[in-house]
């Protein structure tokens, strides 16, 4: 559904992705795992044209989409989850949806209410006024209701109590259940491993490893190697 095929992406003249190749396919949960500066955020921001790859193809549902703009990417389903969020801070929680909704959505403010009660419970109150999880929740829940046909999420429980982490992994797994592709960056391995259906590890913008979840959870060569760089 989604393919990254040999990608090479820079910032001015460095050398940040050097091949990254990885697909997502209908209804799989995918984790891009890998220690701060291996070239996670670049690769989805290399995905949805923010930092469009210099070498290489992204191809979605068959079509070639690298090259294409930003907003053309998005509109043909390709969600980013930024890892700063973006929702606007003097706006409800309710206005901040009702901006992002799409005409003829799948999603109705009811359904992210229902996968999201705490969005409910603060529909009021602006955006500056949420906890971090909140913001979070927000940033996923204004991500769906544009009715994305992939969603890409980036360290979406980065500095979040572990509470708050239940809740979102519990979040990812009604999505994941729901049959949406989601391409998840996260540091915590514990994330990862409840959710994944497969795993990728870059290291200097190179994919070091990929394998199922299984794989992973039985390889302690691998396991330790991750778990020794993050
Ligand atoms: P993190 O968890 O810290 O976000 P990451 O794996 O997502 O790590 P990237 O943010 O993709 O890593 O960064 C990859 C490399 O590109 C790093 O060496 C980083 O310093 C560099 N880099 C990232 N953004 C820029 C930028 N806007 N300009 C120049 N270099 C950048």
């Amino acid at each position: 559904m989604l393919e990254v095929d040999d990608i090479h992406s820079y910032y001015d003249k460095s050398h940040v992705l050097e091949g990254v190749s990885l697909h997502v396919e209908a209804g799989e949960l995918v984790t891009l795992l890998g220690r701060n500066g291996a070239g996670k955020t670049t690769t989805l921001k290399s995905i949805v044209g923010l930092v469009p790859p210099r070498q290489g193809a992204v191809r979605f549902e068959g079509r070639v989409i690298n090259g294409q703009e930003p907003f053309r990417i998005a509109r043909q389903g390709v969600a980013l989850v930024p890892e700063h969020r973006g929702i606007f801070g003097l706006l409800s929680v309710e206005e901040n949806l009702k901006i992002a909704a799409r005409r003829r959505s799948r999603w109705q403010l009811a359904d992210i209410y229902r996968l999201f009660p705490r969005l409910e419970e603060r529909r009021r109150n602006g955006g500056n006024a949420l906890s971090g999880g909140e913001q979070q929740m927000l940033a996923i829940a204004r991500a769906l209701i544009n009715d994305p046909r992939i969603l890409l999420l980036d360290e979406p429980t980065e500095g979040l109590a572990p509470v708050i982490v239940d809740e979102i992994v519990r979040i990812l797994k009604d999505i994941r259940g729901l049959g949406l592709p989601v391409l998840l960056v996260e540091q915590n391995l514990r994330v990862c491993e409840q959710l994944a259906d497969r795993h990728y590890v870059l290291e200097q913008g190179r994919v070091v490893y990929h394998g199922s979840a299984q794989a992973f959870r039985d390889d302690p060569a691998i396991r330790d190697r991750f778990l020794a760089l993050s």
